[in-house]
């Protein structure tokens, strides 16, 4: 069986930092994976903007090594001529007027067309790019802008940032990107809560004990140092993707799949989370930084090490112990973990139901346990329903906890696509279901900035931990305090 592809309008997406690495990695593959299931239509246009001085034939040929290097499946021929077809170039600064003028006469004068000006280029842009757009008159009722994390570094400049693109853009046209969203399996996660009767009774304090998330990198900070030791993995991640992730765990069914049914209730746990301040800081957040140690590849730096200075309070690893004040959750423990240089590369939701009330099995049968549901974002996206079953054959009434596979990629044979596949279609066919509302960004600002200040003026050092590792003890001992382990994600 393979997937149901609907073609999209015809487009013009104009990839700002065309030749950065995000539209290298990420987006011209995913536009060409597109292009090659058949959902883009004539005449679509794709137009790198960068200050570097490229024709489009070496734009082209970027984009043809960017393939090359970041297709996984084999490349087609037929396909990869077709697609590089499409591709444009103008050099543009939008610090400045340069190129603008050219960039209007590329795009051309038809207005009903859809258009997608996606910001690959850092936050600081996002204003000069908006503001010239507009001052060029490039802003048709048909232009969407994307725009990627960070937005922001706390509730103040998100705000400003938000007014910024707000006094260009309407909401409805202003696609904040948080890719996790378009992870198949996040979204799976909605149609196994909605779609089926067998979950939801169960989604609530009564039947679930605790919910976990973990998102681990396996890299360091790589060429990232500088933008990192500035943010630390609090707004890295916990701001943006672990909250996102958890919404869609804690949120309300909503009344449709409609952009704003499913972000009201999205907002709404986010509001409902309890604050964490200097009064309770040290007790529910860990913050750890990683030293030296071992990865895959062998011996690795610390981070010190990895940035100018070489000093540094920023964490890189944080743990969190969050709890919503509602009557669904009161009492249902939400950890969240993410870190830099773990043990592996791993992103998952684990969540964890309370254990049989007591058990007729006797001794001899084992121990009972949980029945987790695990919905791995990466690698391997896929769920897995833990359950207990009777050990096969006559050896007696022994117990075994074995997962239902539920992997659903491998189950209906299709690719798996990558997140910022899905999320571009979705820009085109004007579907804000996946992306972020600006009261959200600004809501999750408001439950991290406490957090943030609290470090600050407590003084709450980072706790070293093994480079390698699952982050400092004092993250494992953040739940096993609270007689809970943290899933072995393996
Ligand atoms: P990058 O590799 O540094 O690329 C930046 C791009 O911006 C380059 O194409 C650069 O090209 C262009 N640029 C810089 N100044 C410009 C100017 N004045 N006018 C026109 N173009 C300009 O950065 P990136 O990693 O692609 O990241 C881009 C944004 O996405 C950042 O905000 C980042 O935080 C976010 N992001 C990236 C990733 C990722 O995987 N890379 C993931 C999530 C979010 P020229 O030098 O030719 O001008």
């Amino acid at each position: 069986m393979s997937s149901q592809i609907i073609p999209v309008d015809p487009f013009d997406c104009i990839i700002f930092g065309g030749t950065g690495d995000l539209a290298e990695r990420k987006l011209l593959p995913a536009l060409y994976h597109r292009q090659k299931d058949g959902q883009m239509t004539e005449p679509t246009r794709i137009i790198g903007a960068s200050r570097s001085d490229l024709s489009t034939n070496e734009y082209r040929a970027f984009a043809h090594e960017a393939l090359k290097t970041h297709v996984k499946d084999d490349l087609d021929s037929d396909e990869v001529e077709k697609f590089l077809g499409k591709l444009d170039y103008v050099s543009v600064d939008v610090k400045s007027e340069r190129g603008w003028d050219s960039l209007g006469a590329v795009l051309g004068a038809d207005t009903g067309k859809k258009r997608a000006c996606y910001l690959a280029v850092g936050p600081s842009l996002f204003g000069d790019i908006a503001t010239r757009l507009r001052d060029h008159g490039l802003i048709t009722p048909e232009t969407r802008i994307i725009v990627e994390k960070p937005i922001g570094r706390d509730l103040k400049s998100a705000r400003e940032l938000n007014d910024t693109l707000g006094s260009v853009f309407d909401e409805y046209q202003t696609f904040r990107i948080d890719h996790y969203l378009g992870k198949e399996t996040v979204q799976n996660l909605m149609a196994l809560r909605f779609a089926n009767t067998l979950y939801e009774p169960l989604w609530n304090s009564a039947h679930i004990d605790h919910v976990q998330i973990t998102v681990a990198e396996g890299v360091g900070v790589e060429g990232r140092a500088d933008y990192y030791d500035k943010a630390g993995a609090l707004r890295d991640m916990v701001q943006n993707h672990l909250l996102q992730l958890l919404c869609l765990v804690a949120m309300e069914p909503p009344s449709s799949m409609d952009a704003n049914a499913v972000r009201d209730e999205k907002l709404k746990v986010l509001r409902g989370l309890e604050p964490i301040d200097e009064a309770n800081v040290e007790k529910l957040t860990v913050r750890g930084q990683y030293g030296p140690g071992a990865s895959a590849g062998g011996p690795v730096p610390g981070y010190l090490d990895e940035i100018e200075g070489g000093a540094s309070n920023t964490e890189t690893f944080v743990a969190v112990k969050a709890e919503i004040g509602n009557w669904r959750w009161a009492g249902v423990p939400f950890y969240l973990r993410t870190g830099k240089r773990m043990t592996t590369r791993v992103s998952e939701i684990v969540i964890a139901f309370k254990p049989v009330p007591h058990s007729i099995f006797g001794d001899g049968a084992g121990r009972l346990l949980a029945n987790n549901l695990v919905i791995r974002l990466q690698p391997d996206e896929g769920v897995k329903q833990w359950i207990m079953i009777k050990d096969p054959g006559p050896g007696g009434m022994r117990l075994r906890h074995v997962p239902l596979d539920m992997s659903f990629a491998s189950a209906f044979n299709v690719r798996n696509p990558d997140a910022y596949e899905r999320l571009i279609m979705d820009v085109i066919r004007g579907n804000q279901t996946l992306f972020m509302r600006r009261d959200e960004v600004e809501a999750a600002w408001r439950w991290i900035d406490p957090i943030l200040s609290a470090w600050e003026d407590t003084g709450q050092q980072c706790q070293r931990y093994t480079a390698g590792t699952w982050g400092p003890s004092a993250s494992i001992a953040l739940i096993e305090r609270d007689g809970r382990t943290w899933h072995e994600s393996v």
